[in-house]
């Protein structure tokens, strides 16, 4: 029997890359690639599943080369940016692997945190998540806002996902065929990782500063990632409507029982009541305003999903035997 046939009874393991401009970085990923899989050798076989994201730079030139060197690799060329979420899912859909390994490009996650990992999955759990215990080299800002943000978000709603827990993580086989039933358009998927319902487990590591390149989430995309993920998982920004209602009715309650004694009783209304009159309607119209932004959010929502359009769309697929055109369907 020839050592390759024997090699193909050994688990595989995929590792999908997400990249969006990371021509900087990609030579010294390539690297830790091919090292990864060189201390996965004994045990499993690897495929690299590379995603380009719309790069401008040489990021997609670099990835074929390295896919006409190195049969594991699988490189996708999406047909614009699409983002990081939509990225990764794309990933999911043509990884074959046994487990299914997510990294970003910038070597921010170790990847000797991979064998960690699998060592859980070893253990039986299906879904990993690689937990941050220190942010080097990120803004203190950031690392404040992050902190806040997953606190609250946890308080707010049912995510199952561990706080900072990132995008590297590991997920069995199955629970990625899960994954795949979830088409949802704005996507948290962390959170929908941890909603799957399978046995997860941790591991912890030190998240080093990007290595090279700059970070492609500038303050904006942090933010309407952040609605995505509160809007996807909880329900409560909608029901702040009835808390509101009840909080300024009880205020405005005994100031209206107030207003009404004094015209029954004594006939008098409230000539000067000019300032109470104007406040009471710039808190009832600000608080209008603001359901109604909160009700578009999720109406928005429903519009972009009942669309249904593919969540990616690929142009092209290189290092794979069969390219059959795959979206994200
Ligand atoms: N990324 C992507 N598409 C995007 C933005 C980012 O595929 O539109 C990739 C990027 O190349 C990297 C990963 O997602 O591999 C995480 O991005 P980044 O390191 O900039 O985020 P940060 O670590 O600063 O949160
Ligand atoms: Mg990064």
């Amino acid at each position: 029997m020839s050592h390759d046939s024997e090699n193909r009874k050994l688990p595989l393991i995929s590792i999908v890359v997400p990249c969006y401009n990371e021509e900087a970085v990609f030579p010294f990923l390539r690297q830790e690639l091919v090292n990864l899989a060189d201390s996965l050798k004994p045990r499993y076989r690897s495929e690299f599943v590379l995603i380009d994201d719309g790069s401008r730079d040489s990021t997609w030139d670099q990835m074929l080369t390295f896919a006409s060197d190195d049969h594991r690799v699988a490189a996708i060329s999406l047909s614009r940016n699409f983002g990081h979420q939509a990225a990764l899912t794309c990933g999911y859909d043509l990884a074959r692997g046994d487990a299914v390994v997510t990294l970003d490009a910038d070597l921010q996650d170790s990847p000797e945190v991979v064998l960690d990992m699998v060592s859980e999955w070893e253990k039986g759990a299906d879904v990993v998540f690689a937990v941050r215990t220190q942010r080097e080299g990120e803004s203190a800002f950031k690392i404040w806002t992050a902190r806040v943000f997953y606190r609250l978000l946890q308080f707010i709603s049912q995510v199952k996902a561990p706080p900072d827990a990132g995008d590297f993580r590991l997920m069995s086989s199955r629970s990625v065929d899960a994954l795949r039933k979830l088409r949802e358009t704005h996507r948290y998927l962390r959170g929908m990782a941890g909603w799957l319902g399978f046995r997860t487990a941790i591991v912890k590591y030190r998240r080093k500063p990007r290595s090279l390149g700059t970070t492609k989430w500038p303050l904006l995309r942090m933010v309407r990632f952040a609605m995505d993920a509160i809007v996807s998982f909880s329900m409560l920004p909608l029901r702040l409507a009835y808390m509101m209602a009840g909080i300024v009715a009880l205020l405005f309650s005994g100031y209206l029982l107030y207003a009404l004694i004094r015209y029954i009783f004594y006939s008098e209304g409230f000539v000067t009541g000019w300032s109470s009159l104007i406040a009471a309607i710039i808190v009832l119209g600000v608080l209008n305003l603001l359901c109604l932004g909160i009700i578009g959010e999720y109406i928005g929502r429903i519009y972009e999903q009942s669309k249904d359009r593919p969540l990616y769309l690929v142009r092209q697929i290189w290092g794979r035997p069969d390219p059959s055109s795959e979206s994200g369907h």
